[in-house]
């Protein structure tokens, strides 16, 4: 059954867990986000918080252990191996690294030109041509690049070629896992820039995925923390950034850099993080923030909180929020 939404995406209940030697490992844990028509959508944790196997189970190259992944209200999460060459076309991935997500042994003008034969958006052979002349300079590169190979260009320039590649097949929806985690500072910008004006001119609905949560302030419209495989905190930008809850939320925004004294203002107090996170196989019990969390009460060691919605569109999972707590 299709259900009319102005979500494109939506993600219901969504556990993936793998079985490994040293037993599960809970790498995403029952998660719920959506992603409406035209928006970035930024999903933020450390290393280990999952958010990559979001983006992996959403693309198809993982299935979902429980839930539901929702594209336009159809059920897409057991379309996992079979995906249909429609829904290939229609979501896109630009991946972190574009040094191993370009083949080395191809051309530029080959690596444009796969997703333009299979998906048969061009004629002829003129016609791939021309099309591949025109990815290039919508990502500012040279036309002449279409004879290069991914190890005679730069860093940014591979990126770029990936992000020619994303957009070749006119997708609606492109996850971004760390598109620019990889590059200099100097080739980030240009990057979401470039990001930026393509979501205007095409209508894209970008699901961004980092680390950076510094990024997603002039980038994202919602965001959403991620941290062992569960959410802990979901709000439109404006007010994430001004009234984080989630004492994890508040002791990552305390650590990132600012460029302006009303940034500096907007902070929360320095929070310093107790320890590390702990390793996914070995979640404590209760909320797993419960081992770092400045804040902690004696329930936390014992109950995981429950999302709970605090004003519009701002949720949060801790039970200071919950009614047995306010
Ligand atoms: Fe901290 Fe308790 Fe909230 Fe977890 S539930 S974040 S331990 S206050």
């Amino acid at each position: 059954m299709i259900i009319l939404t102005n979500n494109i995406l939506t993600i219901e209940q969504l556990k993936k867990h793998f079985v490994t030697r040293q037993g599960i490992v809970k790498a995403v844990d029952g998660i719920s986000f959506s992603v409406k028509e035209g928006e970035t959508f930024g999903l933020v944790g450390e290393s280990g918080s999952g958010k990559s196997t979001v983006a992996y189970t959403v693309i198809g190259m993982y299935k979902p252990t429980k839930g539901k992944v929702l594209y336009r209200g159809k059920n897409i999460s057991q379309e996992s191996k079979k995906r249909s060459q429609a829904l290939k076309k229609e979501i896109r991935i630009v991946f972190q690294d574009p040094g191993t997500s370009l083949n080395p042994a191809r051309s530029i003008r080959q690596i444009l030109e796969l997703p333009l034969k299979i998906h048969n958006l061009s004629r002829n052979h003129k016609d791939i041509v021309n099309k591949i002349e025109e990815l290039l300079k919508m990502v500012q590169l040279p036309v002449d690049y279409i004879y290069k190979y991914p190890l005679m260009i730069g860093g940014g320039e591979k990126q770029m070629v990936a992000i020619a590649r994303a957009l070749a097949t006119n997708p609606s929806f492109v996850l971004l896992d760390e598109p620019t985690s990889a590059l200099d500072v100097s080739v980030q910008a240009k990057i979401i820039n470039m990001l930026i004006q393509f979501q205007k001119k095409f209508n894209l609905s970008y699901l961004f995925i980092t680390h950076d949560l510094s990024l997603m302030r002039n980038v994202a419209s919602r965001v959403a923390i991620m941290y062992l495989g569960k959410i802990c905190e979901i709000a439109p930008a404006s007010e994430f950034f001004k009234n984080p809850l989630h004492p994890y939320t508040q002791m990552l925004l305390s650590s990132i850099s600012v460029i302006s004294d009303e940034e500096e203002a907007l902070k929360p107090k320095k929070i310093i993080s107790k320890g590390e996170i702990p390793s996914p196989v070995n979640v404590p019990p209760g909320c797993s923030f419960h081992l770092r969390c400045p804040n902690k009460m004696d329930i936390c060691s014992r109950e995981d909180p429950v999302m709970v919605e605090v004003s519009k569109g701002h949720t949060v999972r801790c039970h200071l929020y919950t009614n047995t707590h306010v």
